[in-house]
């Protein structure tokens, strides 16, 4: 039986790798410089890459089961997406974090119907998605609603780590929330001022997050 993964890897060292060879050693030379932390549901037909354009060395990515965000009181113990959080914020300083969450996400399903007994930590962690459900049957409009609910809750809780905080108030770093349509091929970004996800082809911006703008002691509002 041929080895489909060891071809993709041959394909990958003999195909793509020659063409881009020059940005690979630049990343290396250089080291990794990128503007954007993408936290990303790990469902398989989220792709951000292909979404956002972005090309090796754009994307810091950390994804998880429902694109969520530990509180940052460390309640849930040890773990992962913290320190990507505190990585990119304090040591990449990057400029935007994007939360993207989907739609048909298994995860917020799951919220609702419940994960296998044996599955633990999974039952654990989708109790980060709790304040987002809706005292509703999780119908198809519910489930798209508490995902959206879902982003948000998960741009709050990034408000909660100091060092994003300080960022977004300083102006250095903004938020955005979305929510990829995989069947429509679009992303719906959050817009705070108005509480509503808009679909990009109509939005002016790529998501604000819910937070309030900095106000200088003089008063002065800071953009
Ligand atoms: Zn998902």
């Amino acid at each position: 039986m041929p080895d489909d993964l060891l071809l993709r890897l041959r394909d990958f060292h003999e195909d793509y790798f020659p063409r881009h060879q020059q940005r690979f050693q630049d990343l290396v030379a250089q080291g990794q410089h990128p503007k954007t932390l993408f936290i990303g549901c790990s469902d398989s037909r989220l792709v951000p890459y292909l979404l956002t354009g972005a090309a090796p060395g754009e994307l810091f990515l950390v994804r998880n089961v429902g694109a969520f965000v530990p509180p940052y009181d460390q309640s849930h113990g040890l773990h992962g997406t913290m320190a990507a959080i505190e990585f990119a914020v304090l040591g990449l300083k990057v400029e935007r974090i994007i939360v993207c969450g989907h739609s048909h996400c298994g995860a917020i399903r799951t919220a609702y119907e419940g994960a296998p007994d044996e599955a633990v930590a999974l039952k654990a962690w989708l109790r980060l998605a709790d304040e987002a459900l809706l005292p509703v049957q999780p119908s198809p409009e519910a489930l798209c609603r508490t995902e959206q609910r879902a982003v948000v809750l998960q741009l709050m809780r990034l408000m909660d780590y100091p060092m994003v905080r300080r960022a977004v108030e300083a102006g250095h770093l903004t938020l955005h929330g979305w929510h990829y349509v995989i069947e429509q091929g679009e992303v719906h970004v959050f817009d705070a001022a108005s509480g509503a996800f808009v679909p990009a082809s109509e939005s002016d911006h790529s998501g604000t997050g819910p937070y309030l703008p900095y106000v200088e002691h003089d008063g002065q509002v800071i953009e």
